[in-house]
């Protein structure tokens, strides 16, 4: 009957309501801005992204930033993709849009994504492999040099030969800290530690010790006093991280100086502090030296074995275990580095 009739419709009525209402969700549920227009150019549906971009326009002729409007109307009147990139708000940020026809060109998909991220980190990248090729040539140009000296000197000069093996042999192995440090780096930045309960004292003491042996042969003394501190830790990493400060604090010191490290568990916070009577930092630079490859003094930093990688591989390591690390300095005093790393007392 009649009744039944109406009953069906209204079913499939509501229906269509609850299929419309589902895909409105899903597509607001994306992070793009997507935005439907018909042939004429009149927009028929956008998602809760692109409503936020663009307000609520009813046609192609209401959309802004003007790039993405020529990218809809160049897909439109020539049935083709068309891509832009704009920048739009404040602070400004970077934008794609892609407008796609679809339905043999019976309708346009406008897609906006947002890529100020991720050219941000294309950008790094890209300077960082710069740097890396930059810092690798160094040493590759004396080992070449060198090779070369001593082919030419071979038949009548063993002291050349004597001389440039050595400078082969010392550039050689500063290539091999440069890679090790470069892979530790990366390493570092993808993946997410494994971590275990560390007794935070023991990884200091073990490599206090290996330090006390080179600061030994430099007339350095190295002190430490090591409360016990559990941490959740990667202690590899950890360790790595603890054996940079500690061979900066040796390397920068001269002979007669004193070295001081210390293990505090307190406030929910374990402290890792080692403090020298070095040269020290003028105040300009301090903020910088956690960034890869800054060197307050270069000569120095390559006559000691440095990198410039050591206090960067210190940030990754302590911030990706929730931790931060910082420096106080006296230019001709000496300095104190300071890691710290959250404790869950359970
Ligand atoms: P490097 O391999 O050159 O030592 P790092 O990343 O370990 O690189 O340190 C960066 C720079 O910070 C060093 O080149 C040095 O100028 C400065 N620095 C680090 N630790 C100390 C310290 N204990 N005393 C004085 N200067 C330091």
């Amino acid at each position: 009957g009649v009744g039944q009739m109406t009953n069906d419709l209204q079913r499939r009525i509501s229906e269509a309501e609850d299929a419309r209402e589902l895909r409105d969700q899903v597509l607001s549920a994306l992070e793009e801005a997507i935005v439907l227009f018909d042939a004429g150019g009149t927009v028929v549906y956008s998602n809760e992204p692109a409503r936020r971009m663009f307000g609520d326009p009813d046609g192609v002729g209401q959309i802004a930033p003007l790039e993405a409007r020529q990218a809809v109307e160049g897909a439109l009147t020539s049935g083709v993709v068309h891509r832009r990139r704009f920048g739009a708000g404040v602070p400004s940020r970077e934008f794609s849009g892609t407008a796609i026809p679809i339905l043999e060109g019976r309708m346009v998909v406008l897609t906006v994504r947002d890529i100020t991220e991720s050219q941000r980190v294309e950008a790094m990248r890209r300077d960082f492999v710069a740097d890396a090729s930059h810092e690798l040539k160094t040493p590759v140009a004396a080992i070449r040099a060198g090779a070369e000296t001593i082919v030419r000197a071979l038949d009548d000069d063993p002291e050349v030969v004597a001389r440039f093996a050595e400078q082969i042999d010392r550039n050689a192995t500063r290539l091999g800290q440069l890679v090790t440090d470069l892979l530790d780096l990366s390493r570092l930045e993808a993946e997410q530690p494994e971590t275990t309960t560390v007794r935070l004292d023991r990884v200091v003491a073990s490599e206090v010790e290996s330090a006390r042996a080179i600061a030994v042969s430099r007339q350095l003394e190295v002190g430490s006093d090591l409360e016990d501190v559990e941490v959740e830790a990667n202690e590899d990493d950890l360790r790595l991280a603890v054996r940079n400060v500690l061979d900066n604090a040796v390397r920068y010191s001269s002979a007669g100086g004193a070295v001081s490290v210390y293990v505090i568990g307190r406030g929910g916070e374990a402290i890792v502090e080692v403090s020298d009577t070095g040269v020290g930092i003028p105040r300009r630079d301090l903020s910088r030296v956690f960034e890869r490859f800054y060197r307050v003094d270069i000569a120095r930093s390559r006559e000691t074995g440095g990198t410039g990688l050591g206090l960067a591989i210190v940030r990754h390591v302590v911030e990706r275990h929730g931790g931060s690390v910082e420096v106080e300095s006296e230019l001709g005093r000496g300095s104190t580095f300071r890691i710290r790393l959250p404790v869950n007392d359970a």
